[in-house]
This record gives C-alpha cells, sequence and structure tokens, in this order.
C-alpha cells in the first residue's frame, strides 16, 4: 500500500510536472509568436516607407521629357532641379560660330568591357567597368557609363540628327567631361545591335554573360571636335561640365533608330541660350 501510495504520488507529480511544462511550454510559444508577429509587421511597415524605390523617388523626383514634367518644368519639380531654369551654361546647345581652337587633344584610352545594360526609364544605359580613359590636354577622366538620347541634344548649324551618344567621365576632382557623339542614319552599327539585342524592362539591369563591348567602337575615325562648358543635360542640370561634341558622326540603320524609338520616342532636352559662351573647334 505504503509503496503503492508512492507509486501514485510519483505519477500525480510527475503529471503534474509535465502539465505545468506544457502550459510553460504553450505560454512560452504564444509569447515567440506574438514576437515573431510584431516582428514581421515591423518588416512590413519597414520595408514599405524605406524601400529602394520610396528611397530612389525621395532622392529624384520624377521629371520627364513629356506631359506635366516635361523640361520646361524641371526647376518647379524640386529645389534641387533650381539650376535647370537659373543656370546661365546649361546643355545641350546648337552648336554654331565655333572659334579654332587647339588641334585635336582628346586622347581615348577605351578598353573592353563586360556588358551591363540598364534601362532607367529615360534612356538606354551602359555602364563601363573602371580603367578606361579619355586625356584632355594632360588631365585624365575615367568613362563612367555612355547613353543614348533622341533625337540628338546637340544640333550642329541647327541640323539634329537621329541620335546622340553621350559618354560620360569623371576626373580625380569629380568634374565631369562628356563626349558627345552624333549618330545619323546610315549602316547597321554592329555593337549598338548588341547592345539594343540586351535591353532590359524599364527599371531593370541586365549584366550578359560571356559579352564584351568596347566604346571604341563607338567613335567615328575623325575626332574633330567641339567644346564648350555647359551642364548635365538631365536635372539636377548641374553645370561645369566639360563638353566635347565630335563633329563626324557614326552611323545606325533606320530599324535601330526606330528600335530606340520604339522604347524612346524623345528622351532629349531642348537647345539652351548660349549666354555668350565661347565654342571651339579643334580639328
Ligand atoms: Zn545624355
Amino acid at each position: 500500500m505504503c509503496l503503492n501510495q508512492d507509486l501514485q504520488d510519483l505519477r500525480i507529480y510527475r503529471i503534474m510536472v509535465f502539465d505545468l511544462l506544457s502550459e510553460s511550454r504553450f505560454a512560452r510559444f504564444k509569447r515567440v509568436k506574438i514576437k515573431n508577429l510584431l516582428f514581421i509587421i515591423f518588416l512590413i511597415l519597414f520595408t514599405a516607407v524605406f524601400s529602394p524605390q520610396v528611397l530612389a523617388e525621395e532622392k529624384a523626383p520624377h521629371w520627364s521629357y513629356g506631359g506635366a514634367a516635361n523640361p520646361t518644368k524641371w526647376s518647379q519639380i524640386s529645389t534641387e532641379f533650381a539650376m535647370c531654369e537659373l543656370g546661365r551654361d546649361q546643355s545641350p546647345i546648337n552648336i554654331d560660330d565655333a572659334v579654332q581652337g587647339t588641334p585635336i587633344n582628346i586622347e581615348f584610352n577605351y578598353k573592353p568591357t563586360p556588358l551591363s545594360v540598364v534601362n532607367n526609364g529615360h534612356t538606354v544605359q551602359v555602364n563601363y567597368k573602371s580603367g578606361s580613359t579619355i586625356n584632355i590636354n594632360g588631365e585624365k577622366y575615367e568613362l563612367l557609363q555612355f547613353h543614348f538620347h533622341t533625337p540628338s541634344e546637340h544640333t550642329i548649324s541647327g541640323k539634329a540628327s537621329a541620335l546622340e551618344l553621350h559618354l560620360v567621365h569623371r576626373n580625380g576632382k569629380g568634374q565631369l567631361a562628356v563626349v558627345g557623339v552624333m549618330m545619323a542614319k546610315g549602316t547597321t552599327n554592329p555593337l549598338i545591335e548588341q547592345i539594343w539585342k540586351h535591353i532590359p524592362a524599364a527599371g531593370k539591369n541586365n549584366i550578359v554573360q560571356n559579352s564584351t563591348i568596347s566604346a571604341a567602337n563607338l567613335l567615328p575615325k575623325n575626332k574633330a571636335y567641339f567644346s564648350y562648358t555647359g551642364s548635365l543635360t538631365t536635372p539636377p542640370c548641374s553645370e561645369s561640365v566639360k563638353w566635347n561634341v565630335l563633329a563626324e558622326p557614326i552611323q545606325v540603320s533606320e530599324e535601330q533608330i526606330e528600335a530606340f524609338q520604339n522604347l524612346y520616342q524623345v528622351n532629349a532636352r531642348p537647345v539652351q541660350p548660349i549666354n555668350g559662351r565661347r565654342i571651339e573647334f579643334h580639328g
């Protein structure tokens, strides 16, 4: 009896401990579940408020080439875009009345780069890996990226080309130098074909495997060029940009022009006042 009683006590004790354990486990489970739920809610809210898209929009307010956010309205979109209206050295310009400058003094040192095509909603851009440079009067600038506009942003003696290529460079001091290349209707351009084939959807970047390109293949034979001091042709329209527009165009086929214009019918800022700036011809 005594033994039986002990055994019975032990059994009851075990059941009590088990119950206690299960209760605490359940309570803990409930606590963890609530904690997880709160964490998930926090994550959702955090992602919604601080998503890259929202941050990007906050950093770069919406601007465009047509509609309510067209180039004449850029300065009203954000205080950061004030230069688009107030700037006196804006780009692009109509290139005319150039004075003879020094002979050609741009040295191109473009190397092949893995093909990386971005469709950023304003243009098609090819990003360049470091190591490709231009040298203007002994000043070295590194090629960062190149992109396209249609029709050409610069005009030469009032005449626009079908497209214009902008090769964007920066030196060690953070100063920008852009080389502009006119693209006229002619024969098919193999490098443009390779780039156009890999244009991703808007907002996407396409890093193409086993495909390299060289910007050297987008330059005309004759490197004579016009130079002047201007600005970015897109918001925030920052000035002190060293512009170098090559006089000789490269050729692209009608199909290639149409293919770009199917994506971007017009993505060119109209020409801006010269305001007495000096345009030099280097030939
Ligand atoms: Zn551009």
